[in-house]
Order: C-alpha cells, then sequence, then structure tokens
C-alpha cells in the first residue's frame, strides 16, 4: 500500500479531479507540482519534468514568462475588472478584438469572448441557432461533428464531442448533433485505399448525411484542424477541401475550432491555413493566453453580425455573454502573448522545429511498440499496438498507454495517454533543438520500460 505524504493526503480528501478515474486516484495519489521555468516543470521533491504536453495543449510559451506577469499585474493595478454588458467597455478588450481580426484567416465582424474552449463552442452552437432564427429559417440548426471530436464539456460543446466518455451517464448529447467519420486514416481506411480516396470516401458520406437529413435542416460543421483529445489525428491532405466543397455546396457555416492548433501549433497561425480550408468562424482559446489566465474567443462574421443586428433591433438584448467575457486582464495578458509571438517569430520558428521534432516521431515509427506515429508542426502521436502487421490494439483493460506515461513521468517527461493506447505530444512552442532531442531520449526510455513491462507480462 502506497504511503502518501501530508500533502496528498489533503489532495485525496478534498479535490474532485477532472478527467482523472476517481477509484485509482485514491490509490495512486496526485503528482504534486510546485514550480516551473521555461519548459520544465518541477514536483514537490525536487524532480524535473519536460512539459510534454505544454499542460493541456496550452503553454505555449514555457512557464516564467515575466512580460506576461508583468502585463497582468500592471493591468490589475490600472483596472482589475471590468465587464462588457450594457455597451460597457475598456481598452484591452478593444484592441484584442482588433488585433485578432487583424490575425485571423476569416472575415471577420465582431470578436466575443469567452473563458474556456468549451465556452467559445457553446457560444458557435447559440449563435448558429440565434442567426438562423435570425434569417428567418428556424429549420435550419443540426449541426455536423465528426466522431472522435473534442470540442469540450459543457453540455453542447460536450455534445458536439464525439467521445463516450464525456456523453456516457451525462445523458448526452442533446438533440441536433449530427455525427460524421473522423478521418483518421491509420484506422479508418479500407484494404487497398489511398489516402485520396479515403477523403473522397469520407466526403460522399458527409454529403449522404445532410442529403438524408434535409439540407434545408442542417445549418453547421465543426472541425478541429488536427483533432487533439481524440488521439492526435491529422487528415490526409485532401480531406477538409472536399469536406469544404460539401458545407459549401450545402450552405453550412464552417466552424474551426483552434482551440489547440491556433496561435503556430501546426506550423502556421491557424491550422485552417495549413490544413487548406475556409472556415466562416474560428474558436480560440489556450495560447490565446499561452494558458497563463483563462480567456478565449469566436469570430463573428459580417453577415452572422448583420442578421444578430436585425434580430435585436426586434427583441432587444443580445441574452448571451460570460461576467469575464474580455476580462481586461486575461486581455492584457492575449495581447501580450500575440506580440510576444509576433517580436519572436513564434510560428516561423515552429515551421523550423518541427523537421526535428516530426523525424523523431517518424523515426518511433520503427519501434516494435508503435503501430503509427503521426503529426504535424509541433503536435503528434504515437499509437501502440499488439501487432504491427495487424494493427491489433491492446486490450484496453491493460493499460498500456496509461502505462507508457507513468514509465515517462518516471523518466522526467509529462504526456498524457488518449484513446487507442495513443501517447500525445504538444511541447511549448519554445521548446529548443537541445530540447526537442531531450524529450524524446526520455520517450524512448519510457517506451523501453514499457515494453520490458509488457515482455515480462
Ligand atoms: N476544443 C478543443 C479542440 C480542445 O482541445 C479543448 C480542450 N482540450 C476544448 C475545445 C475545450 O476547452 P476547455 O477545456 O478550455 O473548455
Amino acid at each position: 500500500m502506497t504511503v502518501f505524504g501530508n500533502q496528498a493526503v489533503r489532495d485525496i480528501e478534498t479535490v474532485l479531479h477532472p478527467y482523472t478515474n476517481l477509484a485509482t486516484h485514491r490509490d495512486t495519489g496526485p503528482l504534486m507540482l510546485e514550480r516551473g521555468q521555461g519548459v520544465f516543470v518541477y514536483d514537490t521533491t525536487g524532480k524535473d519534468y519536460i512539459e510534454g504536453m505544454a499542460g493541456l495543449w496550452c503553454l505555449s510559451l514555457g512557464h516564467g514568462n515575466e512580460e506576461l506577469i508583468e502585463a497582468a499585474t500592471s493591468q490589475m493595478r490600472r483596472l482589475s475588472f471590468a465587464h462588457l454588458f450594457n455597451g460597457k467597455s475598456h481598452d484591452p478588450a478593444v484592441e484584442l478584438a482588433e488585433t485578432l481580426k487583424g490575425l485571423v484567416p476569416v472575415p471577420t465582424s465582431k470578436v466575443f469572448f469567452c473563458n474556456s474552449g468549451s465556452e467559445a463552442n457553446d457560444t458557435q452552437v447559440k449563435l448558429v441557432r440565434y442567426m438562423n432564427n435570425a434569417l428567418g429559417r428556424p429549420e435550419k440548426k443540426k449541426i455536423v461533428a465528426r466522431d472522435k471530436a473534442y470540442h469540450g464539456v459543457t453540455v453542447a460543446s460536450a455534445s458536439l464531442t464525439g467521445l463516450a466518455a464525456n456523453h456516457a451517464d451525462f445523458d448526452l448529447p442533446i438533440p441536433g448533433i449530427l455525427r460524421t467519420a473522423c478521418p483518421h486514416y491509420y484506422r479508418g481506411a479500407q484494404e487497398g485505399e489511398s489516402e485520396d480516396d479515403f477523403a473522397t470516401r469520407l466526403a460522399a458520406e458527409l454529403e449522404s448525411l445532410i442529403e438524408a437529413e434535409g439540407p434545408e435542416t442542417v445549418a453547421a460543421f465543426i472541425a478541429e484542424p488536427v483533432m487533439g483529445a481524440g488521439g492526435v489525428v491529422v487528415p490526409p491532405a485532401s480531406y477538409f477541401p472536399k469536406i469544404q466543397a460539401v458545407c459549401d455546396k450545402y450552405d453550412l457555416y464552417v466552424i474551426s475550432d483552434e482551440v489547440i492548433c491556433g496561435f503556430g501549433r501546426t506550423g502556421r497561425m491557424f491550422g485552417c491555413e495549413t490544413l487548406g480550408f475556409r472556415p466562416d468562424s474560428i474558436s480560440v482559446a489556450k495560447a490565446l493566453s499561452s494558458a497563463y489566465i483563462p480567456i478565449a474567443a469566436v469570430t463573428i462574421p459580417e453577415a452572422m453580425y448583420e442578421a444578430m443586428l436585425v434580430e435585436s433591433r426586434k427583441i432587444g438584448t443580445f441574452g448571451h455573454g460570460l461576467t469575464y467575457s474580455g476580462h481586461p486582464v486575461a486581455s492584457a495578458v492575449a495581447l501580450k502573448t500575440l506580440e510576444i509571438y509576433a517580436r519572436e517569430r513564434i510560428v516561423e520558428k515552429v515551421a523550423a522545429k518541427a523537421s526535428q521534432f516530426q523525424a523523431h516521431l517518424r523515426r518511433l515509427a520503427d519501434h516494435p511498440l508503435v503501430g503509427n506515429a503521426r503529426g504535424l508542426g509541433l503536435v503528434g502521436g504515437i499509437e501502440m499496438v499488439a501487432d504491427k502487421a495487424t494493427k491489433q490494439g491492446f486490450d484496453p483493460k491493460k493499460g498500456v498507454g496509461a502505462r507508457c506515461v507513468a514509465f515517462a513521468e518516471q523518466e522526467g517527461l509529462i504526456v498524457r495517454a488518449l484513446a487507442n493506447d495513443t501517447v500525445s505530444l504538444c511541447p511549448p512552442l519554445i521548446i529548443s533543438p537541445e530540447e526537442i532531442d531531450e524529450l524524446f531520449a526520455r520517450l524512448d526510455r519510457a517506451l523501453a520500460r514499457t515494453q520490458e513491462w509488457l515482455r515480462k507480462g
């Protein structure tokens, strides 16, 4: 039996952990982190770990960035809080909205601020409904999301999410969400099907779904450019252009969930630029503030804003908003984050470092445990399998991915296990070439220990 220190006992007795196996947590206890610097984080014993997941795909500038700390404290001193309700405003929110409008690759009229990716995507669902009511087509409301998608955990965003654990026992999804296939070529392709044929089939499936539902009832399509929590799924190059054509044909409002991909992760500023599609709106969060403080945003195109304006003239107040929409401190930190991305040419540097990072991933594809290694820019995943030839996975009860993550932790690397024993990697964008080598050296050791553990049965 594990004997826990005082801090661990206090944690077990008081904190309900998100995304944690509540039963095993009582036996394993928490990993108590204390401080961080750059891409390293240290636990309460002083042991160092590489932030292989940038926290939760978010800590793009790493720990301890003094400029961000200064941006927060000076804004707290100037104006600690102000809201945007009833037409009130403040400089940090206005400046951030202007900056985002200039940065996003989609024509944008207004920016709506939230605190989390879930809230941003819930807002997207509500805005699609609001717009179509305003346009006098109340039947056009259904939203298509993909199997294995991750769009959040609030009631509507969890319904968009396509993972069983987010639905089971929560009585989700809500009605009006349609599900289409995940573009996971390794798992989803039929015998002998090329990547392009696979993409063509998925686009045809989307079209059949829309036709079966009635195109007049289908309003929107939402997608992550590279799927994150669903297993770091990088679609074939022709997937999004083909999907976009279907969305255009049926007048679907296309939403790019850039909560992970936004701000350089894939080597371009936004994932939709890398993957080749033209959304009507994007959701951003996480790296918008380099995770130093919660903030998220939704972009609103002119046509949607015009419709909302007409509706507002009829019914009055636009009845949606969060106390902390456009919080001045969060806005100031986000503005500084965007300034650093531009000044330090962070996105260009990601593109330069990506080849080294992706070469390590490709090398891992030769490992006996790795069935598929995939990624783009500075995000990647390795899918572990029992049999490389047949792609047969391990019995989920064995917990091979979780075991590998535990070994990685012992080796000083924080990574995450996703479905199908896929271990994901998403380091801070500021990671140096030497630190990339060190990250993979630690992962190599974790894989070797996993192999040894499996060998011993
Ligand atoms: N969308 C995507 C693509 C995400 O990865 C996440 C979080 N991992 C969310 C939405 C939800 O964001 P949050 O946890 O901030 O609500």
